[in-house]
């Protein structure tokens, strides 16, 4: 018999199929039986005599000895037109315009997946020929197609006694690369209904083996016979009500659909009506994937459409400051072209998306005002992603993460929130006061803080290397800006006395402190005395954008040109150490001064966090001082 052409441009599109749009070639299964599902919801939608819901399924079928895998369905079957018009024409999708036709017709209440045009070819990836045996519902002729790919395909009339359609695939051999034995065995076969069509609605039934105690026989003899199982559950857990899931279900879907190995820390299960329908089903997680801040990870939400998997991580969904949100969207009106597998940036996502975001952050506020707690669980293990994520925003995310920032507090000894300091700020307080380092107990003995705290300002602890930048970045918080306690303008009201005070202080010792800026080189931009320190001798202040803790998250970069904050080295006017350098200026011994301008500036340096210049020449300093 003569082979039939595929049309033209669909050879090119069959190979380019086979061999590149869809990678991965275990979805081809996934493709039938969707298939399968369309032609019987279409049939049940005809309402067939005598038949009732009861009478449809899927069937799989394997036979080692002939190297087949069938999937056989009792839907609407093919007629030879159909066979021809379907099959033959890679583009054409049947089911679209079947849904065309129903939409027409204002019947829209089937939901159709198959909206593709490329799911059928899939067989060629793991099959070298691949046989269809179909008869339409309510025709008496029941034909064969027959394809080996892109050289064509040839029909005939068949023998078949029910209605429907069998698929026959007459599997490759093996290779390298894939054992396609495995599509015939019950495990793999099982695994992958499990995995993508799990909630197809329509029973996916196989034959498969097990083994019973015998009868008759001693308790160690055993024997095997075979049973037909329904393979899939059929009614995805998103879509029941809430009130017919119990919290183990919840935990036991998570276990086994995103290998978490405890309870989550909180599910969220809601769906929407409306432009875009869908069911969602998230998941927070108890604590931090151990690759979560790694190019690693990869986020992404499952995604189905009427049950259909498409995709198993759709990155789209997500955004990466909720990254670690694990779970499933479900929606019946997805577009899709091309592939399942390559999603694009398609409206409905973006819609459905924006939706989940929203719905998160909205959850995580209401966590963080009814169950402190747990929010603190949460934001120990997520708080950077969001801190992230506020950041990357350049500020456009600021009105929704602010207030689910946490901040170590000095008065309060805990986390609190932005809107809790700015609450308890003194009606002379100017500044949000924030001061960053490696810990709480670091910060603890920061000499810059030193006149904040006693005048009993309330200071948060940053200890992320990003928080800096964040602060700069959202500036304000209900109208008070944030100040860095290592800023030269700490916006504090002096008394005239305390400014007079110091002011003449500083004229006194302007030659002292002249000298000292220039024994420093360019290491600093001014020397000071100090109107903040209490008890400390030096510290390091900073004048303009960049701090100390920016300067050193910037340097433990692989950056090109080293960054520089514009120091200032503050003397504390009333430390013992201030009069030895005032004796020693007094003398004119300039070679001891310079060793103690140099010595005390390593100091600053040591207790600011940053690393001595040259810490030989610091230590002979030092040891010098011995003799
Ligand atoms: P899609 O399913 O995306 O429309 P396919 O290439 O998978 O594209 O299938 C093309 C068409 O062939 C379908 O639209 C459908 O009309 C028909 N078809 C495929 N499989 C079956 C089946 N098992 N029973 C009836 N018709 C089928």
């Amino acid at each position: 018999m003569a082979k039939k052409q595929f049309k033209a441009e669909s050879k090119k599109l069959l190979d380019m199929m086979i061999n590149s749009i869809y990678t991965n070639k275990d979805i081809f299964l996934r493709e039938l039986i969707s298939n399968s599902s369309d032609a019987i919801d279409k049939l049940y939608y005809e309402g067939p005599e005598g038949m009732s819901r009861d009478d449809f399924f899927i069937g799989i079928e394997t036979d080692f000895e002939e190297r087949t895998l069938s999937i056989i369905d009792n839907g609407i079957g093919m007629t030879k037109e159909e066979l021809e018009k379907n099959l033959g024409t890679i583009a054409r999708s049947g089911s679209l315009e079947f849904k065309k036709s129903l939409e027409e017709g204002n019947k829209s209440d089937v939901d159709i997946i198959g909206q593709f045009g490329v799911g059928f070819y899939s067989a060629f990836m793991v099959a070298d020929k691949v046989t269809v045996v179909s008869r339409r519902f309510g025709e008496e002729a029941c034909w064969q197609w027959e394809s080996s790919g892109a050289d064509g395909y040839t029909m005939f009339e068949s023998a078949m006694i029910g209605h429907g359609t069998r698929i026959i695939l007459h599997l490759k051999n093996n290779d390298g690369d894939t054992n396609y034995d495995e599509y015939l065995m019950d495990y793999k076969i099982k695994s992958l209904v499990k995995k993508y069509s799990d909630y197809i609605r329509w029973p996916i039934q196989m034959e498969v083996e097990k083994s019973r105690k015998k009868e008759d026989g001693e308790d160690n003899e055993f024997e095997t016979y075979t049973e037909m199982d329904t393979l899939n559950s059929m009614t995805p857990l998103w879509k029941r009500a809430k009130s017919e899931i119990t919290d183990e279900m919840y935990t036991q879907f998570y276990k086994d659909r995103f290998f978490g190995t405890e309870e989550p820390l909180r599910v969220i299960h809601y769906s929407v009506e409306g432009l875009s329908s869908f069911s969602a089903l998230l998941y927070i997680p108890k604590r931090t994937p151990f690759n979560f801040f790694t190019p690693d990870y990869d986020k992404g939400l499952a995604l189905y459409s009427s049950g259909v998997m498409i995709m198993d991580k759709c990155k789209d969904l997500i955004p990466d400051y909720l990254g670690f949100v694990r779970g499933v969207v479900d929606s019946e009106d997805l577009q899709l072209n091309i592939s399942r597998e390559t999603l694009q940036q398609n409206r409905q996502v973006k819609s459905i998306a924006k939706s989940i975001e929203k719905k998160i952050k909205g959850e995580l506020a209401q966590m963080m005002n009814t169950d402190r707690e747990a929010y603190e669980g949460f934001y120990k293990n997520f708080g950077l992603a969001l801190k992230f994520g506020l950041y990357n925003s350049f500020g456009s995310l600021k009105d929704d993460l602010q207030d689910l920032l946490l901040f170590y507090s000095s008065t309060e000894k805990k986390l609190v929130t932005l809107k809790e300091y700015v609450g308890r700020m003194k009606d002379e307080q100017k500044f949000i006061y924030y001061a960053s380092g490696a810990d709480v107990e670091q910060i603890e003995r920061m000499p810059q803080i030193e006149m904040l705290k006693e005048k009993d300002y309330e200071i948060l602890y940053m200890t992320d290397d990003v928080d800096d930048f964040l602060m700069r970045m959202i500036k304000d918080y209900e109208g008070k800006e944030f100040r860095s306690a290592e800023d030269n303008d700490l916006g504090i009201e002096e008394s005239d006395e305390e400014k007079q005070e110091l002011q003449k202080k500083q004229e006194e010792n302007k030659e002292l402190l002249a000298k000292m800026k220039e024994f420093l080189g360019g290491r600093v931009r001014d020397v000071r005395i100090s109107s903040r320190l209490k008890k400390s001798p030096v510290c390091i202040s900073t004048d303009g954008e960049m701090s100390v803790g920016m300067e050193k998250v910037i340097n433990s970069m692989p950056v090109q040109e080293k960054a520089h904050a514009q120091k200032v080295l503050e003397i504390n006017g009333e430390h013992s150490a201030f009069e030895a350098l005032r004796k020693t200026f007094d003398e004119k011994d300039d070679e001891k001064l310079r060793v103690y301008t140099s010595l005390l500036y390593d100091q600053a340096e040591l207790i600011a966090g940053l690393p001595v210049e040259d810490p030989v020449a610091f230590s002979n300093a030092i040891c010098g001082l011995m003799k």
